[in-house]
Parts: structure tokens; C-alpha cells; sequence
């Protein structure tokens, strides 16, 4: 590795999600770790590392504190899909981070509000602003890019959890649901790491998120990729 380089970390969850990268990206190195593959590569004109982490908070977490340890990174981009919580989105719609809450950290019975991490200050990971701004310019040929608040559980969410967790709207006024994005969220706030995740609704966690994540999962991970594409062209 180039130690003068800096990188910009992509990484998504299932191949769908980072497919398209490995595609129209120049790779020039591949790393293996484990299950993990580390991708070095060119992409839009910028040094990238491309990873596909795998599902759930411990892989998410894992994979990007490994980038920012490995390699000089400049940010970290969380690229995949979502289930909505927002009664305003649509499946194909893309959702980036304003923040991101875990919101199966729960010690309430402790004193501690949901989604906070105890004995310490943190609860909501913010999103570097600049990245936010840039994903805001992107345009979609049939969906709309909405900025809302992701939530994050090791779980996947249909219609028995979201009826039963009413505080995921109610309380944590969640925009959209997934597995990673605040794991990462935390990993580069701890690390002063910006971060932004992309997300692109699969389903609306309800009766028919299943069906909805499998069909429309390889079409809408799509619409992530262009919001990516027009952050690294015009990152400085
Ligand atoms: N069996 C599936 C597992 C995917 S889990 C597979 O084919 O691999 C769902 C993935 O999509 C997670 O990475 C999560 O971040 C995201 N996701 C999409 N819809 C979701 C929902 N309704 N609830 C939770 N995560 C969701």
C-alpha cells in the first residue's frame, strides 16, 4: 500500500450492494481476510477500498475499523438498502444518514435512554455534513433522496416487529431500518472519521417486506450506487 494515498472505504453488506463498484471499478489489489475480500481500487478518479462486510453489526464494525486502521481514509461510505419506516418513502427511494441510532441498545431499566450507549455520551452518530450535502446533489432518474435518521438493529423487520416496536417511529423517530449503518456510524465517529450511509428502500419492514427485499434488492441497490458516484466526483 501507498502510504502517501488516501482512500475513500465502500462498504455494503451483500454482493448485490457492491457488485456494481467492483464493476466499473480499476481494481489493483485485493486483500484477503478471512471471509473478507479488501478491494484497492480506482473509482470516478478517486482511491477506494471495497468491502463487502457482510449482514449485522458485529461484521459492519469490524470491516471499518480495519479500513481506518489498514489505510489512510478520508471517509467512510455505507452503500446498500433498507427497510422505510417513513410513511412518505417509496421502494427505490434513497435515504441518507442525518444520523444513525442502534435501536436495539436498550438499558432502560438501568436509568438509560433507548439507544444509548451507557456510561457514556453517545446515542446519535452524526453524519459529516459535507458528504450529506454532496449525496443531496445527486439525481435519480425515477426516485426521490430524502435525509432522515437510520436506525439499526441485528434484526430484520416486518410487519410483527415494526406493529410491536412503535418507539422505532414514535420515540427514535426513525426514517429507515437496516443492520449496519450505525454500527459503522460509531466505529468512524470514536475514529473522527466522516461518514455518510446510502441507503436505498428494498421494502417498507411490513407483511410484505420479504417478498418486496428479494424482488426489488438487486434492481434498487442500483440507486445507491448513483449517489456514491456523485459524491466521489466531486469530493476534492
Ligand atoms: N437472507 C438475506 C439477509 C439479508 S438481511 C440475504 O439474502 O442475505 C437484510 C439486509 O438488508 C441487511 O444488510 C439490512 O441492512 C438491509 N435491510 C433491508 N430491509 C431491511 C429490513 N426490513 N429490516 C432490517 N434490515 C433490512
Amino acid at each position: 500500500m501507498d502510504e502517501a494515498k488516501e482512500f475513500i472505504g465502500i462498504i455494503g453488506a451483500m454482493d448485490s450492494e457492491v457488485e456494481r463498484y467492483l464493476k466499473e471499478a480499476t481494481i489493483n489489489q485485493t486483500i484477503q481476510w478471512d471471509i473478507f475480500t479488501l478491494y484497492e481500487a480506482q473509482l470516478f478518479g478517486k482511491d477506494v477500498v471495497i468491502v463487502k462486510s457482510g449482514v449485522g453489526k458485529v461484521f459492519a464494525s469490524m470491516l471499518c475499523e480495519r479500513l481506518i486502521d489498514e489505510y489512510k481514509i478520508k471517509a467512510i461510505l455505507f452503500t446498500g438498502v433498507a427497510g422505510a419506516l417513513a410513511k412518505d418513502l417509496n421502494i427505490g427511494d434513497v435515504v441518507i444518514s442525518s444520523d444513525c441510532i442502534q435501536y436495539d441498545m436498550d438499558v432502560e431499566a438501568l436509568g438509560f435512554s433507548r439507544g444509548t450507549i451507557p456510561y457514556t455520551k453517545y446515542r446519535n452518530f452524526v453524519s459529516d455534513p459535507n458528504l450529506r450535502k454532496l449525496a443531496m446533489t445527486a439525481k435519480l432518474e425515477r426516485n426521490q433522496i430524502f435525509e432522515g435518521r437510520i436506525l439499526t438493529g441485528d434484526q430484520f423487520l416486518t410487519k410483527k416487529e415494526t406493529d410491536q416496536f412503535t418507539y422505532l417511529i414514535q420515540e427514535l423517530k426513525g426514517y429507515a431500518v437496516e443492520m449496519e449503518g450505525a454500527a459503522v456510524a460509531q466505529v468512524c465517529t470514536l475514529n473522527k472519521t466522516p461518514f455518510l450511509i446510502v441507503r436505498t428502500i428494498s421494502d417498507k419492514a411490513d407483511g410484505t417486506a420479504l417478498e418486496d427485499f428479494t424482488k426489488f434488492l438487486p434492481i434498487v441497490a442500483q440507486n445507491s450506487f448513483v449517489i456514491v458516484k456523485t459524491i466521489l466526483q466531486n469530493l476534492p
